[in-house]
């Protein structure tokens, strides 16, 4: 058997004529039709000559075709490796050439630019309609096709980390790394086949490729399945929907439209938020506006998801919540767990944590302990009750003057003054502590003034951790994830002091 593709298609099996996707302007596709379709697709990667373990490398558009391209993959035994379709033909140099797929799979308009990179791999074209050398003139289905077996402990696909912190890295997960945390979600967030999940996130991404997708497929649910994050089309579908799962910026996006409404929202269940923190001012306006607390969930491209908020029970705004069942999780300072209530970074063991990282064996035996342990990066604090309180990343630490600064505190003191919308804080190179810290403010009203920050900072903080130098910016840089790019903040304010 096929690990993964045995419960993928759990739901087409039960129920094969069920809906599956609606989605505006196109037909629905049923659960029959997703599967045929994948298996038409895993047909003819396999006719490619696709073996094992082979990698499929896609930067594609989302569509349905895409999904099925995923499943098909599966069904074929190869390996998913999807690319974000921002990525420009020297990003997607490196990763083709860091992972030497067997089969290519990329837009028709970039194929003169793709064809170069690929080498050896066999390509294929995939368009935002779904039409391309993948998916034209499919001979039918094989009434006799079998999945290509694999095992629990076979590759499923290798996704590249976001980039946030360095050079993307491919984590390799497994067939039960992916069934496991998605069995687990479904159960936790009590997904059934009464389920209208809208899927607005990208599918190049662990967000809305697994999280969404797989949790929606293993509960034999529907999807409103959108091409893109659009505020109007997600606010158009929910009086039909169940659940919204999405980065922070789908909510405070959401939030600007008066569309936005507990009349509007009251036939949704549930709203879920991750992938980066979500501020606690968007939690409490949402549940203003639409009488639903916004459950908050950790994870990342190496674990999947580790923490939840819990779905009955106290959904703490500024928590991830609780380690997920059969996810441990520990707070360490080196190689000893730092006393309650103190910050450390998060490690996490458990069947959602992967296999290493794709031809990086020095880097997997940096983050990965022998003993199953995943050193994830991040700070946090766990309280007496379980709950995690994400305050950063362990590589945006400040050390000023050999003092610990944290971001986030700086950043809550300066995001709860009247007249911010947001803030990031960084450090950046300074001859005479090392790093100074350095604020950027997004106002929200055009009347803030640095006095208005400098007289709450000055007050507040201690002096190392006052930001030596406050700059107004009107938006922060972000990902297509909703990530804050502090990278490239520190570069953009490298020289600030020198
Ligand atoms: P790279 O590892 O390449 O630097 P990345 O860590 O941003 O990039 P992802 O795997 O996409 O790549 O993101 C995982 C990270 O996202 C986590 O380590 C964490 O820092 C952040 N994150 C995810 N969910 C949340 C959340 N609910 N609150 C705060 N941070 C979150
Ligand atoms: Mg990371």
């Amino acid at each position: 058997t096929n690990y993964l593709a045995t419960r993928l298609s759990l739901g087409a099996e039960a129920t094969p004529d069920k809906v599956f996707a609606t989605r505006p302007g196109l037909p629905d596709v049923t659960y029959a039709q997703l599967f045929t379709g994948a298996q038409q697709i895993a047909q003819r990667l396999l006719g490619a000559g696709l073996r094992p373990g082979d990698r499929v490398a896609v930067q594609v558009d989302k569509t349905l075709e895409a999904v099925q391209l995923y499943i098909g993959t599966v069904l074929a035994g190869g390996i998913f490796l999807p690319l974000n379709t921002a990525y420009t033909g020297p990003e997607v140099a490196y990763f083709l050439s860091d992972a030497t797929p067997a089969i290519v799979v990329c837009d028709p308009a970039r194929l003169a630019e793709i064809t170069p990179l690929a080498g050896a791999a066999t390509l294929f074209t995939l368009d935002k309609s779904g039409h391309g050398s993948l998916t034209d003139d499919l001979p039918a289905a094989d009434p006799g096709f079998q999945p290509v077996p694999r095992d629990g402990s076979d590759l499923a696909a290798i996704l590249y980390t976001s980039g946030t912190t360095g050079r993307s890295k491919g984590a390799m997960l497994s067939h039960a790394n992916l069934a496991s945390n998605s069995e687990t979600l479904r159960d936790l967030w009590q997904f059934t086949d009464q389920d209208v999940l809208i899927h607005a996130l990208p599918i190049f991404h662990t967000h809305g490729l697994f999280v969404a997708t797989n949790v929606a497929l293993l509960a034999g649910a529907s999807v409103v399945f959108l091409p893109k994050f659009d505020p109007e089309a997600i606010l158009d579908a929910m009086p039909t929907a169940t659940s919204l799962m999405g980065v922070p910026t789908f909510y405070t996006r959401l939030l600007e439209s008066p569309r936005l409404t507990p009349e509007h929202a009251k036939n949704m269940r549930l709203f879920i938020s991750g992938s980066a923190p979500l501020l606690v001012d968007t939690h409490e306006k949402w549940q203003t506006r639409t009488g639903h607390r916004i459950l908050e969930r950790y994870g990342m491209t190496e674990t999947n998801m580790s923490t939840s908020n819990p779905y009955t029970g106290d959904r703490r705004a500024g928590t991830v919540g609780l380690p997920l069942p059969g996810v441990e999780l520990r707070i360490m300072e080196g190689d000893h767990p730092v006393a309650p209530g103190k910050i450390g970074v998060i490690e996490v063991r458990g069947p959602n944590v992967f296999q290493g990282y794709w031809q990086m064996p020095e880097k997997t035996a940096e983050e990965l302990r022998p003993d199953g342990w995943f050193i994830t990066g991040d700070l946090a604090t766990q309280d007496s009750d379980g709950y995690v309180t994400i305050v950063g990343r362990a590589k945006d630490l400040i050390i000023t003057g050999g003092f610990n600064v944290y971001p986030k505190e700086i950043e809550s003191l300066i995001d709860d003054i009247p007249g911010v919308l947001e803030s990031a804080v960084i450090g950046v190179p300074h001859p005479d502590f090392g790093e100074a810290v350095v604020a950027v403010v997004v106002p929200e009203n055009p009347a803030l003034t640095l006095a208005d920050i400098e007289n709450v900072i000055t007050t507040q903080l201690a002096k190392f951790k006052q930001p030596k130098q406050t700059l107004f910016l009107p938006e922060l840089p972000r990902n297509t994830m909703g990530k804050v790019q502090k990278k490239a903040l520190r570069e953009t304010y490298a020289s600030v002091f020198s």
